[in-house]
């Protein structure tokens, strides 16, 4: 069976197109009675972005903190925050931010309509009813969830994704004047997360023509920001996260982020950073990948924590392969069919104790 995937709906791109989203609003907005909510991240309370959000006065801001990147618990309270809010169900979802408050907005539209907890939606099309109308404004640039058909959650059990159509937002608004300010180290770990993607996708079992078009593309555009800074780099970087997303969408990512999730569970690494931390002792999978990286890494000054999982305690360890050994496809997509007996969990605790 081909996959057939579902696409965000409509995008707009351009410097400045981000004082359309009153316009792109309006159109949902069917009485005098609708509102809006806006999740935005709140490293922007006090921003001059926080003044351009183009609230009405029935609208609710909610300013979101993702120190920690999303759990469930706290999808679960925003969505009774909301449900307290009004009678009724609000006309739009706005998240604003960076992968985490973009997730946020995804995962409080899908469960203002279905019932139960988000952690019972952690897996592949369990969601049944259509979320709320969800737009995603990214500020930082790398994840791709500005156009995948996932919500990445930490809940009770395990770090896993609400994959679904429903997931997927209905609009985005892709305006690189909103990353302009985002701090140098972050914004390396956040677009080695696209460049990660790409390379894990083109080298990947699962690769066809479709996933290496984009794929392609995006690897081009972050060498351009990150080994020729050229001119026009938010824009470019804004681009190569979207096509970076794309090429995942239809293959899929490998090691670096089976081996991510695990790091992160257990020790709250948070996904950019994390990649980076795992990538760099990659070089028998992605030699070339993880060769270029290192260069990246040097023009940008960037030295990586270390001895993180060395010397961790036995039960975590384990927890940590446990988590990374549940991503099956994306072992098979690095490793092929056969990957069960090259990724044994010896293998994989013996890479993480080299961290
Ligand atoms: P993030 O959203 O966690 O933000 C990182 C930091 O940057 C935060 O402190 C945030 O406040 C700050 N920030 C964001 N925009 C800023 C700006 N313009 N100026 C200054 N500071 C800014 O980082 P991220 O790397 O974009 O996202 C990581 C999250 O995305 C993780 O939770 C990860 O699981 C998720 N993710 C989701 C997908 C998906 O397909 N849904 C894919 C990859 C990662
Ligand atoms: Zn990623």
């Amino acid at each position: 069976m081909f996959r057939n995937f579902k696409m965000v709906s409509r995008v707009v791109f351009g410097r400045g197109c981000f004082n359309q989203l009153d316009d792109i609003l309006a159109e949902k907005r069917s009485n005098y009675n609708s509102f809006v909510v806006f999740l935005v991240d709140d490293v922007f309370e006090k921003s001059g972005l926080a003044l351009k959000i183009p609230a009405k006065n029935k609208d609710f801001i909610i300013w979101v903190n993702v120190d920690d990147e999303p759990k469930t618990a706290y999808v679960d309270d925003l969505t009774q925050r909301i449900k307290n809010y009004a009678d009724r169900l609000p006309a739009g979802v706005v998240g604003i931010g960076g992968g985490s408050a973009m997730d946020l907005a995804k995962a409080v539209s899908l469960m203002l309509t279905n019932p139960g907890s988000s952690a019972d939606y952690q897996g592949w099309d369990l969601i049944k009813k259509p979320a709320i109308y969800h737009v995603g404004i990214p500020t930082l640039s790398g994840t791709g969830a500005e156009v995948s058909r996932t919500t990445v959650l930490s809940g009770p059990e395990k770090k896993l994704g609400i994959n679904s159509d429903h997931t997927v937002f209905d609009q985005i608004v892709l305006d690189p004047e909103l990353i302009a300010d985002v701090p140098g180290d972050q914004r390396f770990y956040t677009g080695m997360d696209t460049y990660i993607h790409c390379v894990e996708s083109l080298n990947g079992t699962y690769l066809n023509a479709f996933s290496k078009a984009y794929g392609e593309k995006s690897i081009d555009l972050c060498r351009e920001v990150f080994l020729d800074s050229g001119s026009d780099s938010d824009d470019k970087l804004m681009m190569a996260s979207y096509c970076g997303g794309m090429s995942i969408a239809y293959s899929q990512v490998g090691v670096c982020h089976a081996l991510s999730y695990g790091l992160s569970f257990v020790l709250g690494t948070h996904h950019g950073i994390g990649n980076c931390i795992v990538f760099d002792y990659l070089d028998e999978y992605y030699p070339e990948g993880v060769n270029e990286f290192r260069r990246m890494m040097e023009k940008y000054n960037i030295s990586l924590p270390r001895n993180l999982a060395a010397g961790l305690e036995e039960d975590k360890l384990d927890k940590m392969v446990d988590v990374a050994l549940v991503l099956e496809p994306l072992w098979e997509n690095a490793l092929g069919a056969g990957w069960k007996e090259i990724m044994t969990r010896d293998k994989i605790k013996e890479l993480y104790q080299r961290m």
